[in-house]
């Protein structure tokens, strides 16, 4: 008998999908993981993974606590927390005016366990997901493990807004879903809403589910974030995905949630009740604390944060790299071309050594056809203002230094 050798096991899939899988089988970390590690091992000022070094809203992480102390220690309901559901509810008709009821909302372990249930929930092998590239790993870690065929749309400097036409000849009758993350890691772009328009006209015509990573929604800089919940043609084939992590600063905690029909939250609560069932039972009560924070404390984190992008672009600029007007989230692009230097790559893993800074390559987030994203590195503005101003004068002394080709 015939043994097929291009047969991966589930795993190989996975970790070929993130682009983690060498030539001679071996598993690298992702660049998160490897970037805090060359971080905390060289004490760089680490701008490579999206984790805050300050501390969020003081009344969410003393709800936690008190949660522990008041007896929130076991599993929780499967759906989630009900004052969490609730909140969630509140926050939708307070920032959006977007109805839901209990039915419509389901907690998880961050937004990243909402994408995996969602993805395996509802696709098939061969089924085609857009992504709109550079993209998160974990949409083409996840669509590769369901065995799913990922067809990456480009987004390009400076606005990295897709190209319509693009978009369009990117779909075709296997299209399942198309990934809609805006505010954009790793970009800072926020889609306009032409172009949301265009996205539900396209799933409409490919009968594609519509799935969204809005986990940086309070963190859009000089605009309002608009939900793609918040374009009616969108409902009908709509799931909705954010989480607390970056907006109160408690990336360790993994609380997401999930927003969408009955129905669908019932699909995915098939899969997601057998990936961890529940999570954060402390953690839920705390995150109902966050969203029902008054407005002007959500203005507070977002000018805090808006702050610091003005530090780190302002201080790359004056170190003479290219840096693209982030709308949002938390990481700038800087092109290092101006510089003389064409592989990020390279520069990413030397830069500690050079200037005592980590960021991570932009092409960790893309195929490695996509050229024109060689030489640019993404750095994470979410630290104090001091490690801010301390990195950008750091970087001032890439000027004039040849890189080495990378070993
Ligand atoms: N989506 C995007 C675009 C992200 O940047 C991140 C990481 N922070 C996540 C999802 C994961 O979110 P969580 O930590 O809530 O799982
Ligand atoms: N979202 C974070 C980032 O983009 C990293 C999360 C992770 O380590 N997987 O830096």
């Amino acid at each position: 008998m015939e043994v097929d050798r291009s047969h991966r096991a589930p795993w190989q899939r996975t970790a070929a999908g993130a682009g983690l899988l060498g030539a001679d089988g071996r598993l690298a970390p992702t660049i998160f993981a490897e970037m805090t590690a060359l971080a905390t091992r060289t004490g760089a000022l680490n701008l490579g993974q999206g984790f805050p070094d300050e501390d969020g809203p003081r009344a969410v992480l003393d709800a936690a606590k008190h949660a522990i102390d008041h007896g929130r220690n076991q599993y929780g309901p499967g759906r989630g927390a009900p004052e969490l559901i609730d909140a969630i509810i509140e926050h939708q008709r307070r920032f959006y005016g977007i109805g839901l009821g209990r039915g419509d909302v389901l907690i998880t372990a961050g937004a990243t366990e909402g994408l995996a249930a969602t993805m395996l929930a509802y696709l098939e092998p061969g089924d085609e997901v857009v992504v709109f590239e550079p993209y998160y790993d974990a949409y083409a870690a996840v669509a590769a493990l369901a065995g799913a065929v990922l067809v990456p749309v480009p987004l390009t400097a400076p606005d990295f807004q897709p190209d319509p036409d693009r978009l369009l000849r990117a779909t075709s009758p296997r299209t399942r879903m198309i990934l809609v993350n805006s505010p954009h890691n790793p970009t800072g772009s926020v889609f306009s809403e032409e172009t949301v328009r265009h996205i539900v006209r396209i799933a409409e015509r490919r009968d594609a589910l519509i799935v969204t990573d809005e986990v940086y929604e309070h963190l859009v800089y000089d605009e309002q974030h608009v939900p793609v919940a918040a374009f009616q043609a969108a409902r009908e084939r709509l799931v909705s995905i954010s989480s607390a992590g970056k907006t109160f600063s408690i990336t360790g905690w993994k609380v997401g949630w999930i927003m969408s029909t009955p129905e669908r939250i019932a699909h995915i609560t098939a899969v997601k009740q057998y990936l961890t069932f529940v999570n954060g039972a402390p953690f839920q009560p705390a995150v109902a604390v966050g969203l029902r924070l008054p407005d002007e404390h959500f203005q507070t984190i977002r000018d805090s944060f808006c702050r610091k992008r003005d530090i780190l672009t302002r201080g790359l600029r004056k170190a003479g790299f290219k840096v693209n007007d982030a709308m949002a989230g938390y990481f700038v692009l800087a092109d290092a071309a101006p510089l003389g230097i064409d592989d990020a790559s390279a520069l990413a893993r030397r830069l500690p050594e050079l200037a005592g800074v980590v960021g991570v390559p932009l092409s960790a987030f893309a195929r490695p056809s996509r050229r024109d994203l060689r030489s640019t590195m993404r750095f994470a503005f979410c630290k104090s203002d001091d490690t801010l101003h301390r990195a950008a004068e750091q970087l001032a002394a890439l000027r004039g230094v040849e890189l080495e080709p990378a070993r």
